[in-house]
């Protein structure tokens, strides 16, 4: 989820051969339009009454109307003169095909039919300049495509903010909430930038490349904006899926022309987003790949190429630093790294804070419990959220936005909108009924399981029904026990449909999925395996394999097994000793379609008094 329309609308571009070639583009253009109004005129003329039908004209052959046809080669146009008339070939016809007519004609005269076909061969200047006419348009297209190339390989699409012009990047770290700790790291690069002279008198070499890694929407962009919005510099930025979306060889180029602009404009900021399109491991193959490496090698050349006395830094976006070529990370290059991570809690109020500036919001609503809520979330879902809710209060004839428009945006933006228009067979219903009081129940009886938000059958995106947790407190670690917890809760849902209906459905699939990934990872990833032990055995390198022996493989297969089997068993044993509550929670679903936390704890209570 992106939304990067702040100030991205009016970049300045500074290029007169862009305009020629806009002027030449226009003129290309309209010659293109007037030779087809010509062509049509033309046509239309021709057939003005003086053309016969193609069914017309077998009809008149037949009757014996027809004085004369001519035909000239290689062409569907025939010249027709009817009985009784003076001069020839007054007409046309146009037929579909050479030898489907010649085959027709052939036929009436094996039938008896008399018929005057004159075959001319062809007028050899005739057929040049006709052709060349025809061919006319084709040309022109022609001429225009070449012409687009070029233009891809001159613009210089890197847009341009600078301080002294209304394009200017405005936005500051007072702009980018949370992110504190990165903005003071930030700080040092916005002095270097704003007093370059008093570093370098000390001695102090220039920072050039910084490296932002973050998952997409967590503020990269923003943030590398308001470092130069801080500095008061120009800001040019790229991203590196531009490069590769060109045609082969101006990758390159652009990375060239990209820095001998920023060195025009010194000091300033490059930003170039989504580095790994371009800075991912050089390879060795052919085609694209080497078209890559030639982007790749430049943009190093370029790097390494900056004087002392220009003072240029360039910020990189990735979310995967480890795909990056290493030579990008060596000193002088991107040395620095900094990871913009998913704000907490605490910088979700704050980013809420943000952007509800410009919302109109109700007084009662409260931004904590909306961060308490969103655990995950980046800055982008956030104030994609607060977008969502206005537009539903809009929808709904709020006079501003409320609680229940804000908690239903989280809702979109998480699972999708509500489908209640599909229609759902009883059959479903049920099944999804039971599978998801399955979840619901099972993660009541295991401790670390958050506390259920809410219940739902109603099909959101993709899932037939949810689960809602509440989430409370942001976790930076998780435990063994909870992880193992996690796998009951998702097979939960399975051993829901498995109890009850003693049948099961394919509705688990993703469930499945994301247990059989979460049981891998404990092995592999965080070695809680007590067979394996505390070892990784993240493939990052192919020698990996070699290291740990071919078998084990099969080990992390059977220990995959063995966990997920368990947790199966512990599920469907949970919801055997709570049949009548899976019952009276399905059966509730299925009435009412959604059932909300304390409506769920109620099942339980009442259960207690009992
Ligand atoms: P990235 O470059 O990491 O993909 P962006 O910087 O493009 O993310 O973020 C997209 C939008 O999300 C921003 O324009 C801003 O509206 C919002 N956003 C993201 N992070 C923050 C933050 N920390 N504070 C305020 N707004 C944020
Ligand atoms: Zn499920």
């Amino acid at each position: 989820m992106e939304n990067r329309n702040n100030n991205n609308k009016n970049p300045k571009k500074d290029n007169k051969k862009d305009k020629f070639y806009y002027i030449i583009l226009g003129i290309v253009a309209v010659l293109l339009v007037a030779v087809i109004i010509v062509f049509t005129i033309n046509n239309n003329q021709n057939s003005e009454d003086k053309e016969i039908a193609y069914t017309e004209l077998i009809k008149m052959i037949d009757n014996n109307e027809v004085e004369k046809i001519e035909m000239t080669v290689g062409s569907t146009t025939l010249k027709v003169t009817l009985v009784g008339e003076e001069e020839e070939g007054e007409h046309t016809t146009i037929i579909p095909s050479t030898e489907a007519f010649m085959e027709l004609i052939n036929q009436k005269v094996q039938e008896g039919k008399e018929i005057n076909l004159e075959q001319k061969s062809v007028n050899p200047i005739v057929t040049f300049s006709s052709t060349f006419f025809s061919m006319l348009p084709t040309l022109l297209l022609i001429a225009l495509i070449i012409m687009l190339f070029k233009m891809q390989g001159l613009g210089e699409k890197g847009k341009v903010y600078s301080p002294d012009t209304d394009n200017r990047t405005n936005v500051t770290f007072a702009d980018v909430a949370g992110l504190d700790e990165e903005k003071e790291e930030l700080q040092e690069i916005v002095d270097f930038l704003k007093k370059p002279d008093k570093y370098k008198k000390m001695g102090a070499k220039i920072p050039r490349g910084v490296l932002l890694c973050g998952k997409p929407g967590t503020g990269k962009t923003l943030i590398a904006k308001a470092i130069a919005g801080e500095a008061s510099v120009p800001f040019i930025s790229m991203s590196g899926s531009e490069f590769i979306e060109m045609f082969a060889g101006l990758g390159a180029s652009r990375v060239r022309k990209l820095f001998e602009r920023a060195k025009k404009i010194a000091p300033c900021i490059i930003f170039i987003d989504e580095i790994d399109a371009i800075g991912a491991r050089r390879t060795s193959g052919g085609g694209a790949e080497t078209e890559n490496n030639q982007t790749l090698n430049q943009l190093l050349v370029e790097m390494d190429g900056f004087e002392t006395n220009e003072t240029i830094i360039v910020l990189a976006a990735t979310n995967r630093p480890e795909m990056l070529d290493k030579a990008l990370l060596r000193p002088g290059r991107f040395d620095r790294q900094i990871t913009v991570a998913s704000p907490d809690i605490k910088g979700r109020e704050a980013i809420l804070k943000i952007h509800a500036k410009d919302k109109n919001l109700a007084p009662d609503i409260n931004l904590r419990e909306i961060a308490g809520d969103t655990a995950g979330f980046t800055g982008a879902e956030l104030s994609n959220i607060l977008n969502e809710a206005a537009i539903l209060a809009t929808r709904y004839g709020h006079p501003a936005i409320e609680q229940i428009d804000i908690e239903n945006a989280v809702k979109k933006v998480t699972v999708g909108i509500e489908k209640n228009s599909r229609v759902i067979s009883d059959k479903d219903k049920k099944l999804t009924a039971y599978h998801e009081a399955g979840h619901a129940i099972v993660s009541k009886f295991l401790e670390t399981a958050e506390d259920v938000k809410e219940v739902s059958i109603i099909p959101r995106g993709v899932a037939g029904g949810y689960t809602m947790y509440k989430t409370i407190e942001d976790k930076y670690y998780v435990s063994k026990r909870e992880m193992e917890e996690r796998l009951v809760t998702l097979l939960g849902g399975r051993a829901g449909e498995k109890v009850a209906l003693d049948d099961i459905s394919t509705g688990a699939s993703n469930d499945i999925e994301v247990a059989t990934k979460i049981a891998r990872d404990m092995i592999t990833v965080y070695g809680m395996n007590e067979k394996i032990g505390p070892i990784s055995l993240k493939k990052d390198e192919p020698y990996e394999d070699l290291m740990m022996g071919e078998d084990i493989e099969n080990v992390i297969g059977e220990e995959v097994k063995k966990m997920v089997s368990l947790a199966y068993v512990t599920a469907q044993k949970i919801l055997l000793e709570n049949m009548d509550i899976l019952h009276a929670v399905a059966q509730t679903l299925i009435e009412k379609e959604k059932i909300s936390g304390e409506e769920f704890e109620s099942f339980f209570v009442n259960r207690n008094n009992n």
